[in-house]
């Protein structure tokens, strides 16, 4: 069986390396990949020691089912790297694109040992088509590879430019990598930062480690910013379970939010937590003061409470199961929630959250809420916020694209696909794979939640579709996500 694996970031590491594992497998491997960082895809090329992995060693394994991977791989180094709040080691995104890289030159070596081709073609995909019994993959320089089966790791978009400044000097339309793109921000300038999530979060840590002197605010529609990880606890969850909710799905055939919701309960009843005051503390997040709220997350990064921590691995680790089969009103619950959730399950790092306290306490930092517009006005910008208007010499967007955009890089392979009838744009985003033949892993995965797919969540997905092309669908995982860290 000849495969080609479309893109190679950290999708298609977990393709190869699951691939690798299973002896099963016989036939040629073809993998396309435009860019000089192959293997580390847009998040983990290279870049400033400032940008930090989102999270501890266990979650950013790329193997499925093996939360020490990454760990094993990262030894006493990770000792330089430790968050001396979580606990855990938090590396620089650089130094965790060099285990991608590792891991994928480790699968190749198996793979190429067991006599498989293994080929890299250093070329971006432009379309796929049906030939008589197999797939024709075509590149742009017109070399390609005729396959039985194709796997799209191709990523998700770049950020949105919600206000129209693509070409305006002084705007920063994309901020990675920061090494590149913040190094030409003069230290003393007013630097306003489009979004409050987690890429804000990179581009104020990144400015502050480049020793930037001038103010810094972060323009937002909800002014919110993300959570702050808590230490992991040893404790498992009882009830919020994948199996729990396979079973609400057997039952009902469907899974309503309220059921989701009375397994979150029952966690906090069986810790003896009071989920009212849970709850109530977690929608505080849309009017409190964010400074303060940052000081008393970083004041419970140890705290023992589970509520948030098994909230967040929930969103994770069966979010994408539970989505797919939430009735839309619910769905449309959910979505009016979208920052706060998000906030929660993608929370920021202990390290970066004291970086922005200490720049809001010494006034640096600022955040503007309901933004409705920035404008170019002579040779900087102004914004346009409830608290009235405010200026900035440079703008750095920050935005982030929904999960289920379409990568530019990836538009004529998938209308390719969609032309041939071997995929199908899924009616709220993403892409549906119509042929046994074609597997989607990562976040262009058709009908996806609105919450960007972890690592753990990727590696998952990688394991399932070469499930599903070693043995036909069958072997898919019904959850898809892997049950425990
Ligand atoms: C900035 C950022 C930071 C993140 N940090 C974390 C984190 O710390 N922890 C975590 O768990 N998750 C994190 N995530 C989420 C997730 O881990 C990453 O999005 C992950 O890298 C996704 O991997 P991917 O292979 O699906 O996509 P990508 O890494 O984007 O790789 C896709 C690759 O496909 C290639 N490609 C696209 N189109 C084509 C084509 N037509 N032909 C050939 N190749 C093509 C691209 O060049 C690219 O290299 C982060 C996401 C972002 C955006």
């Amino acid at each position: 069986m000849d495969i080609a694996i479309i893109g190679a970031g950290a999708a298609a590491v977990g393709v190869l390396d699951a691939l690798a594992a299973d002896p099963r497998g016989r036939g040629s491997i073809t993998v396309f990949e435009p860019s000089p960082h192959r293997w580390r895809g847009r998040p983990y090329g290279p870049d400033l020691d400032a940008v930090l992995v989102n999270a501890p060693p266990a979650i950013m394994s790329i193997r499925h089912g093996d939360f020490g991977h990454f760990a094993s791989w990262l030894g006493g180094a990770g000792a330089a790297h430790l968050d001396a709040l979580l606990e855990r080691p938090l590396v620089p995104r650089a130094l965790y694109g060099r285990y991608l890289e590792d891991t994928a030159e480790a699968a190749t070596a198996t793979l190429r040992e067991r006599g498989r081709e293994v080929r890299i073609v250093a070329e971006r995909v432009t379309g796929v088509a049906r030939t008589a019994a197999r797939l024709s993959v075509t590149a742009e320089t017109g070399a390609g590879a005729v396959v039985d089966q194709v796997v799209l790791c191709v990523g998700g978009g770049v950020p949105d430019d919600h206000y129209g400044l693509a070409g305006t000097r002084g705007f920063i339309a994309d901020p990675y990598p920061m090494e590149r793109t913040l190094g030409e921000i003069p230290p003393g300038s007013t630097v306003a930062v489009i979004g409050s999530g987690l890429t804000a979060v990179d581009v104020v840590v990144s400015l502050a480690a480049n020793g930037h002197r001038g103010r810094i605010t972060l323009l937002s529609r909800t002014g919110m910013l993300p959570h702050v990880w808590q230490r992991p606890v040893d404790r498992r969850p009882q009830h919020l379970t994948a199996g729990a909710v396979a079973a609400l799905e057997r039952e009902d055939g469907t899974v309503a939010l309220d059921d989701l919701v009375a397994l979150l309960r029952a966690e906090l009843d069986t810790a003896g937590e009071d989920f009212a005051g849970f709850a109530a503390d977690l929608l505080a997040a849309e009017s409190e003061d964010q400074a303060e709220r940052l000081r008393a997350q970083l004041g419970s990064v140890a705290d023992p409470a589970i509520g948030r921590r098994f909230l967040q691995e929930a969103a994770h680790m069966l979010g994408p199961f539970a989505w797919r089969r939430l009735p839309e009103p619910d769905r449309d619950r959910l979505r009016r929630l979208r920052r706060l959730i998000t906030g929660v399950a993608s929370p920021m790092v202990p390290v970066n959250a004291a970086i922005l306290l200490q720049l809001f306490e010494s006034g640096q930092l600022g955040i503007v809420s309901g933004l409705r517009g920035v404008k170019p006005v002579d040779g900087g910008f102004h914004a346009y916020g409830d608290a009235g208007e405010s200026v900035a010499d440079v703008v750095v967007n920050a935005v982030n694209p929904l999960p289920q955009a379409v990568p530019r890089g990836a538009a004529s392979l998938i209308e390719s696909l969609i032309a041939e009838e071997l995929a199908a744009p899924h009616p709220s985003g993403g892409l549906d794979p119509a042929d046994p033949r074609v597997h989607v892993v990562g976040d262009l995965a058709g009908g996806g939640p609105f919450i960007t797919s972890s690592i753990p969540g990727i590696a998952a997905q990688a394991a399932s579709a070469v499930g599903a092309m070693l043995t036909g669908p069958s072997d898919r995982n019904p959850i898809g996500m892997p049950v425990a860290p």
